[in-house]
């Protein structure tokens, strides 16, 4: 696994452009979209300071929208088993969530965790303890392994850097599908401005559709897959985007936003309330995106995801420029490590470990699918028109 560096990715870049990084946060030209004020200072970082942070104010002085949201919450659940729905993953952001919105809040949240054969022991072992002292019902959506299976095996044939695209689509079709059954109007995500501001670039997703889309997810089997898939489930960008919020009034909503809160202090209350085991970096809850994120990525695509989980520290101030900066001359997870992940993924998925690294070596993703693009961006600008949203993509 030796010969493998971020520095000389396996894809090389289209762009050629002098290396640069912000002077304020840790975002670099590895995003082909990145650019960068007079001073250094990357639009992400501007956009941030002129238009979030003031309105955001670290979470503080929310407490009216907050207290209205959750009086809302409880009456449009009157009368029904739920108020709401929330995904659990086992890691910070959710569970922090469920905490809130069940603890603080006193909301009754129809809870529900997606096992696609990935989790990791910890993701578990923490589901079960904030659940099990928390009192409330884990309702555990087991996917189909051998769909599951064949699905990423699809994934990784197309060459595409969103290879998390069958379990992040099934999570959004899971909430939507649950949205519609159980009657309920409100589904808590567990976005956060403090640990997430810096998305991951959307240059790192090309070639892929959106995550709610159906047309693409659809293609993709039909081109790569060597077996039906029948017990998935699927959306799409109508339902997900127009049906669900408007027609059915279902409303998503971020509160985490409106409660201040550090990452540490997150990780600090889970475990003294829960016994909660923090795990390291976001997302090493589950073995598939573990492996993609501390592996795959940086060394097929030259990406590392850590550079916006860590300016998302910076900017908000939780974290120095020159502390993240240390973080990243490590690499996420030691070498021995991704090789043991290599061999499991490759066990797992019932390939040999040459067509894995077949998989990692092969070229740029040049083939086109079908998606709902389209029908997305006249979406956003028509909602943009009617002012209802300012931006409805993520
Ligand atoms: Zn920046």
């Amino acid at each position: 696994m030796k010969e493998y560096s971020i520095n000389e990715p396996i894809i090389k870049r289209e762009i050629e452009r002098p290396y640069q990084i912000c002077t304020c946060c840790v975002m670099d030209t590895s995003d082909d979209d990145i650019s960068f004020d007079e001073k250094g200072v990357c639009m992400r970082c501007n956009e941030y300071k002129e238009r979030i942070e003031p309105e955001w104010k670290h979470g503080r002085g929310h407490e009216k929208e907050l207290g209205k949201l959750i009086s809302d919450i409880k009456r449009k659940g009157e009368g029904k088993d739920y108020d709401c729905i929330l995904g659990l993953s086992g890691g910070l952001d959710s569970s922090y969530m469920l905490h809130l919105a069940v603890r603080e809040w006193g909301l009754r949240p129809f809870v529900f965790h997606i096992d696609a054969g990935w989790n990791l022991p910890v993701a578990e072992e923490n589901i079960r303890k904030i659940t099990d002292k928390l009192g409330v019902e884990l309702h555990i959506e087991k996917m189909d392994w051998q769909e599951m299976k064949e699905m990423q095996l699809a994934w990784f044939r197309t060459g595409l850097e969103s290879l998390d695209a069958p379990q992040d689509h099934a999570f959004i079709a899971l909430i939507d599908r649950f949205s519609r059954e159980l009657g309920v109007k409100y589904i808590l995500n567990g976005y956060n401005i403090s640990t997430e501001i810096i998305a991951d670039p959307a240059s790192w997703g090309k070639g892929a559709g959106p995550t709610g889309d159906g047309t693409y997810m659809r293609d993709v089997i039909k081109k790569h897959c060597s077996v039906p898939i029948k017990n998935y489930t699927f959306t799409n960008g109508f339902k997900h985007k127009f049906w669900i919020p408007y027609v059915l009034g279902v409303k998503t909503v971020k509160p985490l936003n409106y409660v201040p809160f550090t990452r540490e202090e997150m990780i600090k209350t889970l475990v003294d309330e829960y016994g909660y085991i923090p795990y390291g970096q976001k997302h090493f809850e589950d073995l598939l995106t573990k492996f993609l994120e501390a592996w795959w990525m940086p060394t097929r695509f030259g990406h590392d995801i850590r550079r916006a989980q860590l300016s998302s520290l910076v900017v908000t101030g939780q974290m120095t420029r020159e502390e993240a900066l240390a973080i990243l001359e490590n690499p996420p997870a030691s070498e021995e490590e991704c090789a043991e992940m290599f061999r499991e993924i490759a066990k797992r998925l019932e390939i040999s470990e040459e067509e894995l690294r077949e998989y990692h070596e092969m070229g740029e993703c040049t083939e086109k699918f079908r998606s709902q693009e389209k029908l997305y961006n006249f979406g956003i600008r028509l909602y943009e028109k009617l002012g209802i949203e300012k931006r409805i993509r993520k």
